[in-house]
C-alpha cells in the first residue's frame, strides 16, 4: 500500500516526505496506522550516522497508533487494537527470556540494521529502490509500517494514544532506569544529569518512587526552572558551579544515593561518579558516538563501592512497563504530557529543530 513517510537521506539534512510503497505484513508482523510518533535525540544521531543504519531509511521510534491488519501468525493482537510500539528483541536469546530485552544479542541488528532479519526493507520508493525499515522495529515516521507483534504493546481503548508514543523509548529510558535499574526507595537522594526528555521522566520516576532529594543538573536555567515545577527539590547550573561540590553540599558532604547521567558527554559522567555516596549506584543512559571514553578515577573511586550501569531503555520489558506507566498517568502520578508538544507530521523538521534547540522537550508528531 501507499504511504506517506519522512525519508532521511544524508547527515544533517532535513528528512524529505515521500510516497512509499509498504509490503505487507509478515506472518508475525500487524499493520500499524500511526497516530503519533515522538522525536527523539537518537532519531537525530542516527540521521547524521552516529550509528550507521543504512540511508534512506524511514527513523522514528516512538510510534503510537492503531492495528489494521494481522500476520497469520499473531494470536495477541486484533484489528483495531490500540497499541504503542516499542524496541524490537528477538525473544529467543537468553537475555530475551531472562526479561531483559533490552539486552537482546540480536538488538543491534533488529533496531539499526535497517531491514527485517531475512534482509528485506519493507519500504520501496516511487524508483522501486528499497528505503531502510524496521528502525527500533518500527520506522514509525511513516502513515503506516509493519512491526512484530511481539513489539506492539496493546494499550487500553480509552488510552490517550497521542500522547502515548513516548513511552516507548524516552520516556521509558529515564523512568526505567530509575525504577527498574537504580530503584530509589522513598526518603532516598539521587542527583539527574540533563532535564531533557529522559531526565525528565527519570526525575518522574524518583517522585513516584518517594525520593526526597531530587537534585537536577544542566546548563540551561529554563530547563531548569521547569525541572523544578515539576518536582526537583533542588537544581544545578553545572555550567555555574562545580555540580560534584554542589550535590556534596546540599548532601551534608555524603553525595547521592543514586545518579543519573542522560548526557552522554565524558565530563559529565565523571561529574556523576564522584557526586556518588559511599556505595552508590550510578546509570549512563545518555548515548554518545562509537569510541567515545570518559575519564574514570579507578584511584579514587575503588574504595568507594559504588555501582555503575550503562541501561538501555530503562531495561524495561515493554508489555508489563508500558502499561504500567500508562495507569500510573492516569492516576497522576507521572504527568509526562507536560514534557510534550505536537506538530503536524508536515512540520517533522520544524520538530526536529525545536529539539536540538532545547525549546521543545519531546516533540510527537501526529498524522
Ligand atoms: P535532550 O537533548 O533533550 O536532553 C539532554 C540534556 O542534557 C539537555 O537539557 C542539555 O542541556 C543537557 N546537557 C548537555 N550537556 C550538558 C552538560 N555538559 N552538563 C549538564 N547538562 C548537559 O535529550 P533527551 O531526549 O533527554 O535524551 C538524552 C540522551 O539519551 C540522548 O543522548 C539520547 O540519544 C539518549 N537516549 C538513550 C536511550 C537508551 O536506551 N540508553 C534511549 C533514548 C534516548
Amino acid at each position: 500500500m501507499k504511504v506517506n513517510a519522512a525519508v532521511a537521506t544524508a547527515p544533517k539534512t532535513d528528512l524529505e516526505i515521500r510516497e512509499l510503497e509498504l509490503d505487507a505484513p509478515r506472518p508475525d508482523e500487524v499493520t500499524v496506522r500511526l497516530v503519533a510518533s515522538g522525536v527523539c535525540h537518537t532519531d537525530a544521531i542516527v540521521r547524521d550516522q552516529w550509528y550507521p543504519t543504512p540511508l534512506p531509511a524511514v527513523l522514528g521510534h516512538e510510534g503510537s497508533g492503531v492495528v489494521e491488519a494481522v500476520g497469520t501468525d499473531v494470536v495477541d493482537l486484533a484489528v483495531g487494537d490500540k497499541v504503542v510500539l516499542a524496541p524490537a528483541s528477538c525473544g529467543v536469546c537468553e537475555n530475551c527470556i531472562a526479561g531483559h530485552p533490552q539486552y537482546c544479542v540480536d538488538f543491534y541488528n533488529l533496531n539499526f540494521g535497517g531491514a527485517r532479519t531475512d534482509g528485506s526493507k519493507m519500504f520501496t520508493d516511487s524508483a522501486g529502490e528499497p528505503v531502510s525499515s524496521n528502525f527500533f522495529g518500527q520506522s514509525s515516521f511513516a502513515t503506516r509500517t509493519n512491526v512484530r507483534a511481539r513489539n506492539a504493546v496493546k494499550v487500553d481503548d480509552d488510552a490517550p494514544l497521542e500522547k502515548l508514543g513516548p513511552l516507548g523509548c524516552g520516556i521509558m529510558t529515564g523512568s526505567g532506569a530509575v525504577l527498574n535499574v537504580l530503584k530509589p526507595g522513598p526518603g532516598e537522594s539521587i542527583a539527574i544529569f540533563g532535564t531533557g526528555a529522559v531526565g525528565l521522566s527519570g526525575m518522574m520516576g524518583a517522585v513516584a518512587a518517594g525520593a526526597t532529594t531530587i537534585i537536577m543538573v544542566d546548563i540551561v536555567p529554563s530547563r531548569l526552572e521547569f525541572a523544578k515545577e515539576l518536582g526537583a527539590t533542588h537544581v544545578v547550573n553545572s555550567k555555574e558551579v562545580d555540580p560534584v561540590e554542589a550535590i556534596r553540599e546540599i548532601t551534608g558532604g555524603k553525595g547521592v544515593q543514586y545518579a543519573l547521567d542522560t548526557t552522554g558527554v565524558p565530563p559529565v559522567f565523571s561529574q556523576m561518579t564522584k557526586s556518588l555516596a559511599l556505595r552508590g549506584h550510578g546509570a549512563l543512559v545518555g548515548a554518545a558516538k562509537l569510541g567515545t571514553e570518559a575519564p574514570f578515577d579507578i584511584g579514587t573511586l575503588l574504595t568507594s563501592g559504588i555501582n555503575v550501569s550503562m541501561v538501555v531503555e530503562g531495561d524495561a520489558v515493554p508489555r508489563e512497563y508500558i502499561p504500567k506507566l500508562v495507569s500510573m498517568y492516569e492516576k497522576g502520578l507521572f504527568p509526562f504530557d507536560k514534557l510534550v508538544k505536537t506538530y503536524a507530521f508536515e512540520d517533522i523538521n520544524q520538530a526536529f529543530a525545536d529539539s536540538e534547540s532545547g525549546t521543545t522537550i519531546k516533540p510527537v508528531v501526529v498524522y
